[in-house]
């Protein structure tokens, strides 16, 4: 007798959307996290800095499982164009929602707060249930079940375990499981800035030599920004005095929305990106960055971890309703074909363009240039681009 069908390990965005996507079919699930679960951020509450650009498949299947709506309007702000630019040539390109009917790519949302509201609607769901602070001991796979052993003595019993406990992934690792590791050799600075000009809903992205640059559209009018840049440039811009970085980020910007006028607090987060080996094991499935981690540059990270929890949902219920046991790894196995063959190219296409940008040489800076430009104009490929910008191309979300 088992205590749960599915057990997950870490309740951030991805582990939480498998839960609210199997406790919502009635499966039951438990869902376990290091750390205490987050409440809704209270009204007038300073937005946190960590934000991501949830694309409006995303957004769309979190409608449906009933938590989108309760993220407060403040935390979330949707943005129908995407402009991005190269500092090095003349090389320029513009999303633009409506070139795909939609009303919006998706929406800029404060990571708190998309916990948090995963988190609440679970809380009115039966078939979910929620350990944290808790940590997971030790595990025993058997022909027909996993015994947990958690770090208060506790054991549990479920068909299935699943990891989406992060990039560094502590089951990923017990398992066995490696991963190919990317060094970007750059962090991410991010914060959020005060412009003079309106970000008219437009996430806004400069190619400098060091890294991207972006601009988020934020709900109360400002922009995240996330500066990808190297280790020793990242530390030197959050250590200067309020005034001189917001004059060199202007200048960095090129004051595409005029003057920076104030800046909250600033954080550096270093970037590396992973690959795991293999999604699923015995009795294993692995999501989210426990799978996989992209660099920032495409705001997708977050987004193929909803996937992937989209993909596994939907997998997991069909073997329950035709009486299959869902932690087979037969079972298992369409979902790493599924989800491997969705991700590894974004990320191959992540790291390739990383490259590109990042390269020196006048020849590549020509053709990049060149290229921007003819994409731009390509209304069929541009057409594309945006319907995957959107995710609305990922299987999963259909
Ligand atoms: C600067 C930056 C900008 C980004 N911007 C975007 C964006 O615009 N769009 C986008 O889609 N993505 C973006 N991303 C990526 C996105 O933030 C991640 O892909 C996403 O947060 C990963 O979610 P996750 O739930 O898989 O993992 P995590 O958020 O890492 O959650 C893991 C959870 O597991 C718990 N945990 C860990 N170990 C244990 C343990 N041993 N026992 C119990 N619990 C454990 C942790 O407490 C945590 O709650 C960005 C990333 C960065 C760094």
């Amino acid at each position: 007798m088992s205590d749960c069908e599915v057990l997950i390990v870490g309740a951030g965005i991805t582990g939480a959307t498998l839960a609210l996507a199997l406790a919502d079919a009635g499966v039951a699930v438990t869902m376990l996290d290091r750390e205490a679960a987050p409440s809704l951020p209270a009204p007038g509450q300073p937005l946190d800095v960590r934000v991501s650009a949830i694309h409006a498949a995303a957004v769309d299947l979190l409608e449906r499982l009933g938590a989108w709506p309760l993220v407060p309007a403040a935390c979330r702000a949707p943005f129908g164009h995407i402009q991005v630019w190269d500092a090095a040539s003349v090389g320029s390109i513009r999303f633009d929602s409506a070139e795909i009917g939609q009303p919006w790519l998706g929406s800029i949302t404060e990571n708190r707060a998309l916990v948090a509201a995963l988190h609440a609607r679970l809380a009115e769901l039966p078939a979910a249930r929620l350990l944290a602070p808790a940590v997971l001991d030790d595990w025993e796979v058997r022909a027909d079940r996993v015994i947990v052993r958690l770090g208060d003595g506790r054991e549990l019993t479920m068909r299935l375990l699943v990891g989406a406990d992060g990039a560094a992934s502590p089951l990923r690792l017990r398992a066995g499981i490696g991963a190919a590791a990317d060094d970007f050799g750059q962090c991410a600075l991010v914060g959020h800035v005060a412009t003079e000009r309106p970000h008219a809903h437009t996430a806004r992205q400069r190619f400098l030599p060091t890294g991207p640059l972006a601009f988020l559209p934020l709900a109360d009018g400002r922009c995240s920004i996330v500066w990808s840049t190297t280790p020793p440039e990242a530390q030197r811009l959050a250590a200067l005095p309020a005034g001189e970085f917001m004059l060199e980020l202007g200048q960095a910007f090129e004051h595409r929305l005029g003057q920076i006028t104030a800046i909250g607090e600033r954080a550096v987060i270093p970037l590396r990106g992973l690959e795991a080996a293999r999604y699923v094991g015995p009795r294993l499935a692995l999501i989210g960055d426990a799978a996989h981690v992209v660099h920032p540059m495409a705001g997708l990270g977050a987004n193929l971890g909803i996937g992937d929890a989209a993909a596994l949902a939907r997998l997991v219920i069909a073997a329950l309703h035709s009486g299959r046991d869902p932690g087979l790894i037969q079972t298992l196995r369409p979902y790493e074909r599924a989800r491997r063959s969705q991700n590894l190219p974004v990320v191959q296409a992540i790291v390739g363009l990383h490259r590109l940008f990042t390269a020196g040489a006048a020849p590549l800076r020509a053709l990049r240039g060149a290229g921007l430009l003819a994409v731009d104009r390509a209304a069929p490929i541009k057409r594309l681009l945006t319907t995957a910008a959107c995710g609305l191309a990922d299987g999963a979300f259909g």
